[in-house]
């Protein structure tokens, strides 16, 4: 089994606590690794560290800051089938979305060096005749947060757009993933990034993360994962008063209309539904069908879903493998246990061997049911058959999340009305709500979060204060002073 330290101010460290945790293989639940068990003095350690290289690494020129970014890209794009391998072995990813996942975690790296020299302040009117502009600073150390489902994606939406403005950052990878996190800081540490500009400290949410929230030199929180555990941070991260980016659960609607394309659609319904497992936060968790065409579109999606390979993960051709670990695929089956307790009509799957989970799909559900009322992190697309439009749109909005979205329709009118009125933080017509790109803006509404990543510089923005800077050309005039003069 392969041992790894944690990686604070530029040095590999065991925990104070000498504890160590074992990270499994799903596929075999075989322990792999070891990464150590972080306890709240090995935060403030790495937190102190983080903020000694702060102010240097700030006052860096933007181009030497890009310069380290570039070279850890180029080192990335090196050591491509380690790090795919090791997404397979510590993600339970299949081969092909683990090669997805690195192409994209890539892209939105490159994206992001792109977009940095374009982020600047403004030149603002005075009415004073003052000189009157906008400066970007960054915020200080920055505390980030990542879950499981997508772990290196998820550290380089927030790495890149956090370290190119001039933070530095302590990342607390899922302790079911840690260890693409980790080779992450071997990538940094070989292209000598500063000391202490980027820490991973490894260890649970409950000891590790928290910690990074509490800790008062910690000014900003990026964090992605579950609803609740978003509310929790926010609640804390509060009482220091830090800045705050959520990525939150979702539960994201795909709507099709009696003019969709049908084939088209059920290929997105089936990708949308069961790529990664069904784990992904867009993942179209709610497929809302008009009646006329509920039929067709059951039948052909039934179609498509048997055609799904399960297997081995590391077998290029297998599109399902199995969820992260035991507690998640028991909470699937009872939400699809629960569901046809009420009524959903199981039309295939509802079964799972050891992690891994029969795609299946529901009928006849209803809001009311725990596949639908519930964020249902797994392969499971219950079906919703609604008798217009008005209350396909009124279903989509049920429901707390506020992710993403899709719309099948050729129909404009249809499609700008689902644009304004539903209530999510992107919207895509004739797509399923799995759908990104690292030049668009990417965040939820309601409880799916707040802020925004990837897009420029709407990722900047959550990475720094903007300060309002005047300048007196000539000596000022102060009428107060001259109030009480005698003539
Ligand atoms: P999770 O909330 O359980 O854990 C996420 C991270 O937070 C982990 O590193 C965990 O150790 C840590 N954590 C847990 N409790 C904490 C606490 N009290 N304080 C501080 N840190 C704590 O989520 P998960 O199960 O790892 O991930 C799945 C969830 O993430 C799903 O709800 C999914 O929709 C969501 N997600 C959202 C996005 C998005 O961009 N909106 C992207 C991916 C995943």
């Amino acid at each position: 089994m392969e041992k790894y330290k944690m990686y604070i101010g530029g040095e590999w460290v065991d925990s104070v606590s000498g504890e160590m945790r074992e990270v499994l293989y799903p596929s075999t639940q075989e322990a792999l690794w070891e990464v150590p068990d972080g306890v709240e003095e090995d935060v403030d350690r790495a937190v102190e560290a983080a903020l000694k290289a702060w102010e240097p690494w700030a006052m860096l020129r933007l181009t030497r800051r890009i310069h380290y970014l570039r070279a850890a890209l180029e080192l990335l794009e090196d050591k491509k089938e380690k790090m795919v391998e090791i997404m397979v072995k510590e993600g339970g990813h299949p081969i092909s979305l683990a090669r997805w996942f690195f192409e994209g975690a890539l892209g939105r790296l490159r994206a992001t060096i792109e977009a940095a020299p374009g982020f600047y302040g403004e030149t603002i009117p005075s009415t004073t005749g003052r000189f009157s502009c906008t400066i970007k600073q960054p915020i200080g150390v920055v505390g980030a947060i990542v879950p499981w489902n997508a772990p290196l994606t998820q550290a380089i939406n927030k790495i890149a757009p956090a370290l190119v403005t001039g933070n530095t950052m302590v990342l607390k990878p899922s302790m079911e993933t840690p260890i693409s996190a980790l080779e992450l800081a071997k990538v940094f540490e070989a292209v000598e990034l500063p000391k202490g500009v980027f820490n991973v400290v490894t260890g649970s949410g409950l000891v590790v993360g928290k910690r990074i929230v509490e800790n008062p030199k910690v000014s900003k929180i990026s964090f992605t994962g579950d609803t609740a555990t978003g509310r929790d941070i926010a609640e804390r991260a509060g009482r220091t008063l830090k800045k705050l980016t959520l990525e939150l659960g979702g539960s994201d609607p795909l709507i099709v209309c009696e003019d969709a394309n049908i084939d088209w659609a059920t290929d997105a319904a089936v990708y949308g539904r069961f790529y990664h497992q069904g784990q992904i936060c867009i993942s179209s968790k709610r497929i809302i069908l008009l009646e006329r065409i509920a039929e067709e579109f059951k039948e052909k999606m039934l179609e498509k879903t048997r055609r799904l390979k399960i297997g081995d993960p590391m077998d290029p051709k297998t599109q399902i493998g199995p969820l992260i670990n035991k507690q998640q695929t028991e909470k699937v089956h009872q939400q699809v246990k629960g569901s046809i307790n009420m009524g959903a009509k199981l039309l295939c799957g509802g079964r799972y061997e050891k992690l891994v989970y029969e795609p299946t799909i529901l009928g006849e559900c209803t809001m009311e049911m725990p596949c639908c009322r519930e964020e249902c992190f797994g392969p499971v697309a219950p079906l919703i058959t609604v008798p217009d439009f008005d209350t396909a749109i009124e279903i989509a909005n049920d429901t707390i999340h506020g992710l993403s979205g899709g719309i099948f329709t050729q129909d404009l009118s249809k499609a700008m009305k689902a644009i304004t009125r539903i209530q999510s933080g992107s919207i895509h017509v004739n797509e399923c709500s799995l759908h990104i790109d690292p030049f668009a803006p990417f965040g939820g509404v309601k409880a799916s979060g707040m802020g925004k990543e990837l897009g420029g510089h709407y990722a900047f923005e959550e990475y720094t204060n903007t300060k309002w800077v005047t300048i007196n050309i000539e000596q000022a005039s102060y009428p107060f002073l001259l109030l009480g003069h005698r003539t």
